[in-house]
């Protein structure tokens, strides 16, 4: 196949373009696309290049933290080199393991995070509709080579440049390539000049199709599209960090500078005392070291991206971390009706024709209970016509034989009812125009020609299409539409809509010859009325309990729908969204509102409107809602300051989408423009999925709350000995290396194995975090240092007096540091401090649950977590390598006795913390939101 330019192409007739590309309007042939992908390789852009691994693990080793310790080690060095310190360059060997422990632990991290993320990318393929064989078939876009021909509909992104054969009412967005965002015209005819990327039959990938759809035939993919030249000269992709990650960098810089005042005050009281300059010193800055939460932003990117997959397993897909957290702060949910809360399986049950309502049941149709037969059926032509060809659904032939309708869950409904009922038998008509479907107009009209005339048939909303006609059709003739008549009909409407079905009016007209351009002034007119189709699609099974979580954990859910007020409403009581008894009296609360009146009200009105008055007052339905209703309630609801999660699936929610705190696009009903925009995904289309991920959110937060008020714990043992040792004459009961030993190793696996616990039963009980919230409240403080570490410091240094004694020691006796009983003591310190956080991990997994309500077993980690902690302990405390890294000593096994006691004190204490805060708590009354 000759290679083509597009100012070659876009010159050809649309016959000529086939032959151009050597296929046909049927498609490649397998055998074609082995051989063409062989030859122009995959349709996917080059992997863009990366950091490369080596330096991304040089940069642990380079940021202000491990500056500070590296700066540590050469104090440490300098100091043994001039025999001012003792063991000076142990201390310095084990300040250099510290630093390639936590280079390597944070690399680690920080590299499962971002495949995680990557992970989640490739659980939405994107796909493409293509003709190969002569089947209409759904492929991966990297599958895709020159000669394909391409299907496009309204939403998609274009996968590949091709040129156009066909388009009805087709604008794309070349914003991607062009930074002009005005919708473009795209046509089929052949065009003989202008820039490759203005020339209207042509479309580029990359770009997306904002209405209309059309056929192509793809001429460049991968590299060698327009999209393709730009992506090469692209390098690197930047990514910002999160609000919460930002905050972490915060608290670290917080807590970091607290510790160098900390050392400094140190180093001036070990001066005073006598200590010397580097003995002082190299004590300050371990002081420094020790208290430095150097892990705390990769562990908490991983905590993020272990929540973010836990979110995916759980069918909702995150784009960007950032979102993770957001979620957690959902106040409100505007949700779809159609295909959020309910399944999007739409199923024609009745018809309303010439007077009569007919009943669709196992293939068969009936009236008030009779059969009506195959011949009888007949008379009613017209309106099965018109749900035949104002259609866009295909039927397409599965792998076992069978035939199944695809395309919009309305269309396929109508098209399959027609198939179960042997009603698709007449030749089909050929298709001239298209005014395509609106969320807007919500009516659709087709042109067609066949039998010697020009037919247009709509189909719609009964309000969008029954102003349009003027006459309708029985079974005998064509008679005039009455007002009467026109009463009639709506009301049957309003009775299909109150069962909760969707209902759609049916008109056509036979339109003069040499009607040349399709639009809705010269069609939609006279039309005459066909009937009534009313369509169940039923709520998901699991969308009431998720509305009762939304309501006990004080998240408002708002449905917004294009559907009637009626059906809307059904939908509402069916699933618990509104009440059976519905007040609708003038001046009380109206709880259906409709797009037409949205119009009418002010900005305070609707704001008025969107707050409750009462708590557990019902939120109002809005029903027949343009995309632009829904774009001005989402601003209103976020000018009240609430955190507003919004769903969406068509190109005109993408403002919206945009605009929202969380745009969620539907995975499978979706288009890719609303995908794109939004920042999270529902793989099944289910409004549960948006609560469950909502849950995922908040427990990220609070694990990461978790795991750091575990961490700060620690922190008070290990500089209490300072203090004591600064203002009495207590002998030092914790060496430096053992205090990063309690940091960097034995509270490392615990701290992960927190910011990976499951939810809580009772994380959805509680109102949405504000979003102000700080990370590091007083409560945290308080709790962190001001409870469980001071607890921790009476069992270590406890332990270590209590030793001492035991030995024969008194108050005031000087201790060699070299002592083995000094060793022994340090170490019995250092033995408090891991047996009290072993008993701090249970407490820390909740603030509020007792532990023992929590499962021992229901998060494993934590039981690797304590046994990884334990034989880290043991390995220090008798092994050779532990004592002179350390510089501890073996212990007597009795010791261990009241070590572990106290750690059963600690984790009682917190019981009791928990359950008078519990009490206190429960009594207070409940502040209305
Ligand atoms: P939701 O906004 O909850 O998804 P929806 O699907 O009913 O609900 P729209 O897609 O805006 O919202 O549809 C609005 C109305 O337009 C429908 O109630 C129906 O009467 C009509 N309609 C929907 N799809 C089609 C279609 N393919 N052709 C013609 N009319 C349609």
């Amino acid at each position: 196949m000759p290679e083509l330019s597009a100012l070659e192409i876009c010159r050809l007739a649309p016959s000529q373009v086939y032959r151009a590309l050597t296929t046909s309007p049927q498609g490649l042939s397998a055998d074609d696309v082995r051989r063409r992908t062989i030859r122009d390789g995959p349709n996917s852009l080059q992997a863009l290049r990366r950091t490369p691994l080596i330096s991304r693990f040089a940069r642990q080793f380079t940021h202000f933290l491990a500056l500070l310790l590296w700066v540590a080690a050469g104090l440490a060095f300098l100091a043994d080199a001039l025999h001012e310190g003792q063991g000076m360059a142990t201390l310095g060997w084990a300040i250099l393991g510290v630093i390639l422990i936590n280079a390597v632990f944070a690399f680690l991290q920080e590299y499962k995070a971002e495949r995680a993320v990557q992970a989640l990318r490739n659980l939405l393929p994107a796909k493409a509709w293509v003709m190969r064989d002569g089947q209409q078939q759904q492929i991966a876009r990297s599958e895709l080579v020159p000669g394909d021909v391409l299907i496009l509909e309204e939403g998609e992104q274009v996968p590949a440049d091709a040129r156009l054969t066909e388009a009805v009412g087709m604008r794309v967005d070349n914003s991607s390539l062009t930074g002009e965002s005005k919708p473009q015209r795209r046509i089929a005819e052949p065009i003989t000049d202008g820039h490759p990327l203005d020339i209207p039959n042509l479309v580029f990938a990359g770009t997306t199709v904002l209405s209309g759809h059309g056929q192509g035939v793809v001429f460049a993919t991968g590299l060698k599209t327009e999209f393709g030249k730009i992506a090469r000269l692209t390098t690197t992709v930047q990514t910002g960090l999160s609000p919460l990650q930002q905050e972490i960098v915060k608290v670290t810089h917080v807590v970091a500078g607290l510790s160098l005042v900390m050392g400094l005050i140190f180093f001036t009281i070990g001066v005073g005392m006598g200590l010397g300059f580097w003995t002082s010193a190299i004590f300050g800055i371990g002081i420094i070291v020790a208290n430095v939460p150097e892990g705390l932003l990769p562990t908490v990117t991983l905590a993020l991206a272990m929540g973010s997959q836990r979110m995916a397993a759980r069918k909702a897909l995150i784009k960007h971390l950032a979102s993770v957290e957001t979620l957690g702060c959902t106040t409100v949910i505007c949700t779809d009706k159609t295909g959020t809360l309910t399944e999007n399986r739409m199923r024609v049950d009745k018809l309303y024709v010439d007077d009569l309502v007919v009943e669709s049941r196992e293939s068969c149709l009936f009236t008030r209970n009779r059969l009506i037969s195959a011949a009888e059926a007949e008379r009613w032509r017209p309106l099965f016509d018109a749900m035949v060809h104002c259609n866009n659904a295909k039927r397409t032939r599965r792998p076992d034989g069978r035939s199944q309708a695809t395309g919009d869950p309305t269309e396929t409904a109508l098209l399959e009812f027609a198939a179960d009922h042997g009603l698709l038998h007449r030749p089909p008509l050929r298709r001239m125009g298209e005014l395509p479907f609106d969320a807007d107009r919500k009516r659709m009209t087709t042109l067609h020609w066949g039998e010697g005339r020009l037919l247009a048939f709509t189909k719609g909303a009964p309000e969008s299409v029954l102003p349009l006609c003027t006459r309708q059709q029985s079974s005998s003739a064509v008679t005039e539409l009455t007002l009467d008549e026109r009463k009639k009909v709506l009301a049957q409407g309003q009775v299909f809509a109150q069962q909760a079905y969707r209902v759609l009016a049916l008109a056509m007209r036979e339109v003069e010859r040499g009607v040349e351009e399709l639009d809705a002034d010269t069609v939609e007119h006279g039309l005459t009325f066909l009937g009534l189709v009313a369509m169940m699609d039923p709520p998901h099974r699991e969308v009431p309990d998720a509305i009762t979580t939304c309501r006990r954990a004080g998240i408002r859910v708002i449905m917004i729908t294009g559907d009637h007020p009626l059906t809307a409403l059904a939908i509402a009581r069916k699933i618990g969204l509104a009440q059976e008894s519905v007040v609708t009296a003038p001046g009380r609360f109206v709880p259906v509102i409709e797009g037409s009146q949205i119009d009418t009200f002010s900005d305070d009105q609707l704001r008025r409107l969107l707050t409750p008055t009462s708590p557990g007052e019902p939120d109002p339905i809005f029903a027949r809602m343009a995309p632009r209703h829904k774009m001005r309630i989402v601003s209103v609801l976020k000018g009240m300051r609430e955190v507003v999660a919004v769903t969406g699936d068509g190109v005109n929610d993408a403002p919206a989408l945009k605009t929202a705190d969380i745009g969620i696009a539907m995975g499978v009903a979706g288009t890719d423009v609303a995908k794109e925009t939004a920042s999270m995904i529902l793989l099944d289309d289910n409004f549960a999925t948006i609560v469950s991920a909502i849950e995922e959110g908040r427990a990220v937060f609070t694990n990461i709350r978790k795991f750091i008020t575990y961490v700060l714990a620690s922190n008070v043992p290990e500089v209490m000995p300072y203090l004591a040792f600064g203002l009495s004459s207590a002998p030092l009961a914790l060496t430096v290396p053992q205090i990063l030993a309690v940091d960097l190793g034995t509270d490392m696996v615990p701290a992960l194995a927190l910011a990976a616990e499951p939810p809580h039963g009772n994380i959805m009980d509680e109102p949405p975090r504000p979003r102000t919230e700080r990370l590091l409240n007083r409560e945290v403080l308080v709790r962190a240092y001001g409870f469980l570490g001071l607890i921790e410091t009476a069992i270590a240094m406890g332990g270590f007096f209590l030793y001492l004694h035991s030995q024969g020691w008194t108050w005031g006796t000087p201790l060699d540091w070299n002592a083995p009983l000094y060793k022994e003591a340090t170490t019995v310190t250092f033995a408090g401090i891991v047996a009290a956080q072993a008993a701090n991990v249970f407490a820390c997994r909740s603030d509020r649950t007792s532990a023992f309500r929590l499962g021992w077993f229901s998060n494993p980690l934590i039981v690797v977590g304590i046994v990884v902690e334990s034989t880290l302990l043991l390995i220090l405390t008798y092994s050779p390598v532990g004592h002179w890294v350390l510089g501890t000593a073996s212990l007597p096994a009795w010791i261990f006795i009241p070590l572990i006691v106290g750690a059963i004190g600690l984790l009682l204490a917190d019981e009791l913390h928990k359950l008078v805060g519990g009490r206190l708590k429960a009594r207070q009354p409940v502040p209305a939101k």
